[in-house]
C-alpha cells in the first residue's frame, strides 16, 4: 500500500509547433515516461518519436546544476576556466559589466537573445525587463531565424499576425500543397492527420514543392522538385494562370482585396561592404503602392509555364497540374510552409505570394480553404511573436516605432511617460555583428544556442563573442557550443520543472504545472530574469530625469517596479486551482517563491494589451481556464474559442469591428478598411549562385529524431543511437563525378569556412544534381560555419536553404 504511484498530468510537448499534448508520469520526483494525450485535439493519442522520449531529455549525465564563471587566480577572467559560482556571485559579476556597458555607451550595447521555446511568461518577462527595464530594444527570439518571414507575411497582407485557420482544416481540405515543407518529418502529428484525409477522402491529393526530395514525397501526387529561389516564379505563375483561365472570384476581389506592388531594390542584408550586397539601396524598405488589377494581370502575364518551367526546371506538365488545382472552383485547399518559404532571402515576398492565390480564388477563411504557415517551435506563435520578444515589437502586435503604442505599454507597465525606446532594436543577425564590431558589449542568450545556429559563425559570431571587450552569458542546462563559448553560464530549469504555457501554430495557448524540482541550483528563465532586475535601480537603468517623471519610484529596484508592482504582483498563490498538495510541494520554500502566482499576475497583466490596446482580435481567456482544458484557440470570447478568423460567423470580432457584416462574409479587420493586401513582387535572383569553384547548392535542415541543435535530443540514447551524426545528403551522379563513394569521409567548404562528414547518396532525402543537404543537430559539425548571413531584409530573417559549397575528398 505504501507503494508509490506513477502522478500523470497533461503538459505539451517541449518541442516543435504542432504543440502536442503529452501526459508525463512523476515517480519519486522524476518524470520517469511520456505517453500521448488521448483528450489532446491536436494528437489524438499519439506523438512522434521525439514526443514519446520527452522523460529523457532533463536526464543528461552533463546536467549543469550551479553558476559556471570564468576565472583565473579568485577573479573572472575572459581567458579563465569554468569554475562554480554561487548566484550571488554569478549576478554580480554580470551586473557589473552590464552597469559599466549602459554607462559607457547607453541602452544599446546591452541586449538579449531569446526563444520561441521560452514559456509565454519568460518571453513577456523578458519583453519588458529590456524594453521598459534596460529601455533598449535589443531583444530579439531564435524565431528570427525560422518565423519572422511568416509575421512579415502576415502584417503586410492581413494586418495581423498567424494564420486565420486551424489544424482543423487537414480534415476539411481536398488537397494539400506543402512549399517548402518536409511535415513527415518536421511535424509528423500534422502529416499523419493529413494521410488520414489523403487515403480516405475521395480524390484527395497532395502536391509537393521542395529544392530536393524528402520523405514527404512518399505520398506526393505531384512532386515538384524546383531550382532554388524560383518559388518566387511558380507562384506568380499559379496567378498568371488563374487569370488568364478567369478562374479568378472577381466579387472577393473588388470586396475583400487592395491590390499593391512593392519595391524591389532591397538588397540581402549583408554587410554594407560585403561585395553580394551591392544591389542593396532599399535595404529595409517594405513600402507598397496600389496597383489596378490589370496591371497586375500584366505584371505576372511575364510568368509563363513555357518561362517557368525552363528556370524552374520543372516538367511544365507538374507546374499545370498545380495550377489547375488552385483555378478548380470545386477544390478546397491548404497550402502549408515552414522553412523552405520563410528562410529565404524574399521570405515575406513568397509568404505573400502564396497569400495572392487564395485571395484571387477567394479559398481563404472557412474549413479546408487555408494558407497556413506552420512553426518550429513550441511556442514561436506564443512566446516569440504574441507577447513583443522581436526588436520592434510590443504585445499583441504592438510596435515600438508607433507612439499610441508606446503609450499603451507605459500605461499597462505603469511607467515614465517617454521610457521605451521608439527605435527598434537590433535583430539576431545585426546583434551578432554588433557584438564583433564591439557596439553591444553585453549580451545574454537564454533558451537557444545559437553559436550552432546562427548563420556564418566563424566570420560573424565566434570573434565577437571572445573579444575581451564584451561579457557573454548563456543560460543552458548543457554546456552546448553556445554555453562553452560564454563567459558566465547560467544552469537552467527545463520543460516540467517550471511552470509553463506555449502557444502553437493554430493559436492554441496551452498550460502545465510545475511536475518535478529542477536539479541542483538550476533556476527557470524567469527567476534569473526576475532576479537579475533586482540589481539595477530605476536611476541606474533610466537616468535621474526620467524617475523624476515618477517620484514614487525613486531609489527603488527593476524588480519592485516592473515584477512587484501592481498588477503582476496581485494574485495571490491560493487564488485559482492550486490546491493543499501543490501549496506543500512548491510554496511553502522560499527560494522558490516564484510560483503560481507570479506568472499568473504576468499572464493577466498581458491580457490587458489584449483589450486595452489598439489591436484587438487577440484575446486569450483568463489564465485558471487553461489548467482545466487542452488549450484553446485565440481569439477566446466568453470560454469560445476561434477556429477561423476573419468570417462572419466563426470569429467573434468581425461583427464588432463591422456590424455591417452579413452572416458567412468576410472583413479583415487587421486592416482600417476592412480588406487584405494582394502584393505582387517579381522574382529576383539569390545572392549568390553556384558557380566554377563553389559548385553546389547547400541546403541545411532538420531531420525527425533531433531537435534543432541536438542539445536535447543528443542527450537521449536511443535518439542519439537512431541518427548519431550528421551526413551530407548528395546526389549519386554528383558523388561519382567527384570521386566519392556511399559513407566516404568528405571535406565541405564554402567561402566562409569548411566542415567534414561522411556522404549519403541512398538515404532519407535524396538532392537532385547540383544540391547538398545537412542537417545542423551534430554538434561535432557546424554546418551553419557555411552558411551565408545573408537575410530577408523586410523580415530580416536568415537564408538557411541556399549558399554555395564545393566538396571533395577529406
Ligand atoms: Fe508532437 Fe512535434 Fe512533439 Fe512530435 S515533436 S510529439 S509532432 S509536438
Amino acid at each position: 500500500d505504501d507503494e508509490e504511484e506513477i502522478r500523470w498530468d497533461k503538459i505539451p510537448c517541449r518541442f516543435c509547433g504542432t504543440g502536442c499534448s503529452v501526459l508525463a508520469g512523476t515517480l519519486g520526483g522524476r518524470i520517469v515516461g511520456t505517453q500521448g494525450d488521448p483528450d489532446s485535439e491536436v494528437n489524438k493519442g499519439l506523438n512522434c518519436i521525439k514526443g514519446y522520449f520527452l522523460s529523457k531529455i532533463m536526464y543528461g549525465r552533463d546536467r549543469l546544476t550551479t553558476p559556471l564563471l570564468r576565472k583565473k587566480d579568485g577573479k573572472y577572467d575572459k581567458n579563465g576556466k569554468f569554475e562554480q559560482v554561487s548566484w550571488e556571485e554569478a549576478f554580480d559579476v554580470m551586473a557589473e559589466k552590464w552597469k559599466a556597458a549602459l554607462k559607457a555607451k547607453g541602452p544599446t550595447a546591452v541586449g538579449m537573445f531569446g526563444s520561441g521555446q521560452w514559456t509565454i511568461w519568460e518571453g513577456y518577462a523578458a519583453s519588458k525587463f529590456i524594453k521598459a527595464g534596460l529601455r533598449s530594444n535589443n531583444l530579439d527570439p531564435n524565431a528570427r531565424h525560422c518565423m519572422a518571414s511568416a509575421v512579415g507575411g502576415f502584417m503586410r497582407a492581413f494586418g495581423i499576425d498567424e494564420p486565420m485557420g486551424s489544424y482543423d482544416d487537414l480534415e476539411h481540405a481536398d488537397a494539400f500543397v506543402l512549399w517548402g515543407s518536409n511535415m513527415a518529418e518536421m511535424h509528423p502529428i500534422l502529416w499523419s492527420r493529413l494521410v488520414d484525409t489523403r487515403l480516405t477522402r475521395e480524390g484527395a491529393e497532395v502536391h509537393v514543392l521542395s529544392t530536393y526530395k524528402h520523405r514527404s514525397f512518399e505520398l506526393a501526387d505531384n512532386g515538384i522538385i524546383f531550382e532554388p529561389q524560383t518559388d518566387l516564379m511558380i507562384a506568380n505563375y499559379i496567378a498568371n494562370y488563374i487569370i488568364q483561365h478567369k478562374a479568378y472570384d472577381k466579387k472577393f476581389l473588388k470586396d475583400h482585396v487592395n491590390i499593391k506592388k512593392t519595391l524591389t531594390d532591397i538588397g540581402y542584408g549583408l554587410r554594407p561592404d560585403n561585395p553580394l550586397e551591392k544591389k542593396a539601396k532599399n535595404s529595409g524598405k517594405g513600402k507598397l503602392s496600389n496597383m489596378s488589377f490589370d496591371e497586375y494581370a500584366r505584371a505576372v502575364s511575364k510568368y509563363t509555364l513555357e518561362y517557368v518551367s525552363r528556370h524552374s526546371k520543372v516538367p511544365a506538365d507538374k507546374l499545370e497540374r498545380l495550377a489547375k488545382l488552385y483555378a478548380d472552383p470545386k477544390k478546397k485547399i491548404m497550402s502549408l510552409w515552414t522553412m523552405g518559404m520563410n528562410q529565404h532571402t524574399r521570405g515575406v515576398w513568397i509568404n505573400g505570394l502564396v497569400y495572392n492565390i487564395h485571395l484571387l480564388t477567394g479559398k481563404i477563411s472557412e474549413p479546408g480553404n487555408s494558407p497556413f504557415s506552420l512553426t518550429g517551435q513550441p511556442s514561436a506563435c506564443g512566446t516569440a511573436r504574441e507577447v513583443g520578444t522581436f526588436a520592434h515589437r510590443l504585445p499583441a502586435d504592438l510596435v515600438v516605432k508607433k507612439e499610441a503604442h508606446r503609450k499603451v505599454a507605459e500605461k499597462i507597465w505603469k511607467l515614465p511617460e517617454g521610457t521605451i525606446n521608439p527605435k527598434p532594436g537590433y535583430h539576431a543577425v545585426l546583434m551578432q555583428r554588433m557584438i564583433r564590431d564591439k557596439k553591444m558589449n553585453c549580451y545574454w542568450q537564454q533558451c537557444n544556442n545559437n553559436m550552432q545556429a546562427g548563420p556564418n559563425i566563424n566570420e560573424e559570431i565566434l570573434p565577437g563573442w571572445r573579444d575581451p571587450d564584451n561579457f557573454i552569458t548563456v543560460s543552458d542546462p548543457y554546456p552546448t557550443v553556445s554555453a562553452v563559448s560564454a563567459d558566465l553560464i547560467l544552469p537552467t530549469a527545463m520543460w516540467a520543472e517550471k511552470e509553463g504555457a506555449f502557444g502553437n501554430a493554430e493559436r492554441r495557448t496551452q498550460f502545465w504545472r510545475q511536475q518535478v524540482d529542477a536539479p541542483g541550483e538550476s533556476k527557470s528563465d524567469l527567476w534569473q530574469i526576475m532576479e537579475f532586475s533586482k540589481r539595477f535601480t530605476v536611476e541606474e537603468a533610466w537616468g535621474e530625469d526620467l524617475v523624476a517623471r515618477k517620484p514614487e519610484y525613486k531609489g527603488k529596484t527593476l524588480y519592485e517596479v516592473l515584477f512587484k508592482n501592481g498588477q503582476v504582483n496581485k494574485f495571490p498563490y491560493k487564488d485559482g486551482t492550486v490546491t493543499d498538495e501543490d501549496e506543500n510541494r512548491y510554496h511553502n520554500d522560499e527560494s522558490k517563491h516564484f510560483g503560481f502566482y507570479v506568472q499568473k499576475g504576468l499572464f493577466e497583466e498581458y491580457r490587458r494589451f489584449q483589450t486595452e490596446g489598439p489591436k484587438q482580435g487577440h484575446n486569450q481567456a483568463p489564465f485558471d481556464e487553461y489548467h482545466k482544458v487542452r488549450g484553446l484557440r485565440w481569439p477566446v470570447v466568453n470560454g469560445k474559442e476561434t477556429l477561423w478568423r476573419y468570417r462572419e460567423g466563426y470569429d467573434p470580432f468581425v461583427k464588432k469591428y463591422n456590424p455591417q457584416v452579413k452572416k458567412g462574409d468576410v472583413y479583415f479587420y487587421g486592416k482600417k478598411d476592412g480588406k487584405a493586401n494582394l502584393i505582387f513582387a517579381p522574382y529576383e535572383p539569390p545572392p549568390e549562385v553556384p558557380g566554377k569553384e563553389f559548385d553546389l547548392w547547400l541546403c541545411s535542415g532538420r531531420v525527425l529524431e533531433h531537435w534543432h541543435t541536438g542539445s536535447m535530443t543528443n542527450r537521449v540514447p536511443e535518439l542519439h543511437r537512431a541518427v548519431p551524426d550528421a551526413l551530407v545528403y548528395m546526389n549519386p551522379s554528383d558523388a561519382r563525378k567527384r570521386g566519392i563513394r556511399n559513407g566516404a569521409k568528405v571535406k565541405i567548404t564554402s567561402p566562409r569556412g569548411s566542415i567534414t562528414t561522411r556522404v549519403d547518396v541512398r538515404g532519407r532525402n535524396k538532392p537532385p544534381k547540383g544540391l547538398v543537404f545537412i542537417p545542423f543537430f551534430d554538434a561535432g559539425r557546424l554546418v551553419n560555419k557555411l552558411i551565408l548571413d545573408a537575410t530577408d531584409p523586410l523580415s530580416k530573417e536568415t537564408d538557411y536553404k541556399k549558399c554555395v559549397v564545393k566538396i571533395e575528398l577529406a
